[in-house]
This record gives C-alpha cells, sequence and structure tokens, in this order.
C-alpha cells in the first residue's frame, strides 16, 4: 500500500446499492457459448450497454446526485464530459429534479450537444478545448456553489459504479474472472472493490486500448503520468487519470491482477463479434473483453465475466466496422 491511499470499500458499495435502487437497471447476465468454447471455460456476458442512457455511468452519477446535501442539489451539478459521464449525470440530475450544467468546447460535434440537452442538461459552450470547459465548469462551482461531479476520480462514482461489481457476484458467486474496460479507472476500481471484497481469490482485469493508456502508464510508472492522447474506436476510454488523481490510481494499483492493452483491430473484431455473434450493438470502450477473448490474449480461471460497458457508438462508424473497417475514418480505412 502507497501513502495514505484511500480507498473505497464494500460496504461504501453496498450503501450505494441501497441508495440508488430503482433508479438505475439491474442489467441481464447471459453465457456465451461461442466464447466459451473458444476459452475452455464458461464466458458470461454481463449486459451493462442496456443501462439507461447506454453505459454504466449512470451508476456512478445517480449515487453522487443522490449523495448530495438538499442544499447542494439545489445549486446544481456541473461536469464537463460530452460522453457517457454527461449523458449519465443530465439523466440523474433531472430524475432528482436537479439541474446539471454541462459544460464543452465549441468543437464538440451537434449531435452530442443535442444529446445532452434533450436529457435535460444545461448545456455551457465555452472555448476551443477540453480544459477551457474545464475552467468553465471551476468558475461554476466558485460563483454559484455548483457541485462538480467528476468521471471518475470522486468516491460516490467509485461506490455507485462498483454496484456492478456487486451485482455481477449476486449472480454468478463462483465468478473466477472479470473483465473490465479500464480508463480513468472509476468502473475497475469500483468493481475490483466489491468483487474482492466479496471473493478476494476472483481475478479482476483491466483491459484498454494500446493508443493513449493513461493508467497503464501510470501504473508502470508507479505515479499518474500523463500520456499522448491518440483517436481509437475505444473513444470512451481515452483522457488521462489527472496529476492529482486521489482515488483511482491506487485502487486500481492494489486490485487490479493485471491490465491488457489491445491493438484497434482487436477492438473492431470485439466489435463485430458482438454484432454478428452475440447479436450485440457495442462501443469500441465495450468490446474490450471480448476482443481479449476473441485473440487468446489472456487464460485465467473460470467462469469468466465480460463487462460490455457501453453502446453510445456513432452508427454511421459502427457500420463501417461491421463491414470490415479497423479505423475512424473511411480515408484511414481505404
Ligand atoms: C467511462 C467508460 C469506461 C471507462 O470507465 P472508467 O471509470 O473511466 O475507467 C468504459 N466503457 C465505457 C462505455 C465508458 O463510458
Amino acid at each position: 500500500m502507497g501513502r495514505q491511499s484511500i480507498h473505497i470499500f464494500l460496504d461504501d458499495i453496498r450503501a450505494a446499492s441501497a441508495r440508488i435502487a430503482g433508479r438505475v437497471l439491474k442489467t441481464p447476465m447471459v453465457q456465451s457459448p461461442v466464447l466459451s468454447q473458444l476459452a475452455g471455460v464458461p464466458v458470461y456476458l454481463k449486459l451493462e450497454h442496456h443501462q439507461t442512457t447506454g453505459s454504466f455511468k449512470l451508476r456512478g452519477a445517480t449515487n453522487a446526485v443522490l449523495s448530495l446535501s438538499p442544499q447542494e442539489r439545489a445549486r446544481g451539478v456541473v461536469a464537463a464530459s460530452t460522453g457517457n459521464h454527461g449523458r449519465a449525470l443530465a439523466h440523474a440530475a433531472k430524475a432528482e429534479g436537479a439541474l446539471a450544467t454541462i459544460c464543452m468546447s465549441r468543437l464538440v460535434p451537434d449531435n452530442k450537444v443535442s444529446e445532452i440537452r434533450r436529457l435535460g442538461a444545461d448545456v455551457r459552450i465555452v472555448g476551443r478545448s477540453q480544459d477551457e470547459a474545464q475552467e468553465e465548469v471551476d468558475r461554476l462551482v466558485a460563483a454559484k456553489g455548483m457541485a462538480m461531479v467528476p468521471p471518475f476520480d470522486h468516491p460516490a462514482v467509485i461506490a455507485g459504479q462498483g454496484t456492478l461489481g456487486l451485482e455481477i457476484m449476486e449472480q454468478l458467486p463462483e465468478a473466477g474472472t472479470v473483465l473490465v474496460p479500464l480508463s480513468g479507472g472509476g468502473l475497475a476500481a469500483g468493481v475490483a472493490a466489491a468483487v474482492k471484497g466479496l471473493r478476494p481469490k476472483t481475478k479482476v482485469i483491466g483491459l484498454t486500448m494500446e493508443r493513449g493508456a493513461a493508467m497503464k502508464a501510470s501504473l508502470d510508472a508507479g505515479r499518474p503520468v500523463q500520456v499522448e492522447e491518440l483517436p481509437s474506436l475505444a473513444d470512451s476510454l481515452g483522457g488521462g487519470i489527472g496529476l492529482d488523481n486521489r482515488l483511482t490510481f491506487a485502487m486500481c494499483r492494489d486490485l487490479l491482477d493485471e491490465v491488457v492493452l489491445l491493438s484497434e483491430e482487436e477492438i473492431a473484431g470485439g466489435m463485430r463479434h458482438a454484432y454478428a455473434v452475440e447479436r450485440e450493438i457495442v462501443e469500441g470502450a465495450a468490446a474490450v473483453g471480448m476482443a481479449a477473448l476473441l485473440f487468446d490474449r489472456i487464460r485465467l480461471p473460470g467462469p469468466v465475466v465480460v463487462i460490455l460497458s457501453g453502446r453510445n457508438v456513432d452508427m454511421e462508424l459502427h457500420r463501417r466496422i461491421i463491414n470490415g473497417a479497423v479505423s475512424l475514418t473511411t480515408e484511414e480505412a481505404a
């Protein structure tokens, strides 16, 4: 254990589970006959991409909103995420009658802006970068007393994501391995805390893309480091972990058994497998576990649970991937 690492524990996750009950879906877990045969052990898919708003992020966002005092909630919540966290926070706030303000740069595409507006958030377009959007968040926190809900490095967010781990162990108490998509590490930290809290010998493996894997680079360096951001099919896994990371770095360091990196080709293969064989539409970030099994990147004790974390993929991009492309643009794919 490092100096003063703060962890979230099973009790926090149980409390989160009671708090958010009825506000998030219990998602199904189904066996994959094809992946089971391939891996030689039973493989189950946790269909969390069917969660309301299309990703697990609703769990953490809902727990964070419900953890605020009535006074804090009345002043509203704020974040700078344009992706799944922004959607989840917009939905979670609206469900409790609170206002979410989502700050984003002018470069964010219109469809993302209108999607977050549709979910009831107040969208503020500021500047030309994520950093400038974050400055606006800081300003609103200081000037209006809004509560910032960050996408991963926050106790209530981690505990909320951990409820997915609790649910997995309820559905499959004998799980030998859980495969978790990994970016900032809120999901991996929460799920690992729940799974290891209930069954310490179950392996929890983080999976992420080769291109710009900030948590992996940080774990290797022994401290949070910055990596160059590169476009990836797994866009929800992009971004840094924060040089001032408080929780998820230490938790991932202490609780994950391993981190496996996947290439763009492997991630595309995972998306194709999901669609053609499992009949599921998933985004790149959610395909990493299936990719690791398909390309024989890990051999671990079964039964194996693969978390499908989200489905918010541009459908035009999805169509191209299904038709054989492996990269983000038609030019590159040609
Ligand atoms: C955010 C996200 C992840 C990664 O979660 P972290 O808590 O940042 O590690 C994985 N998959 C999807 C679909 C996501 O939206």
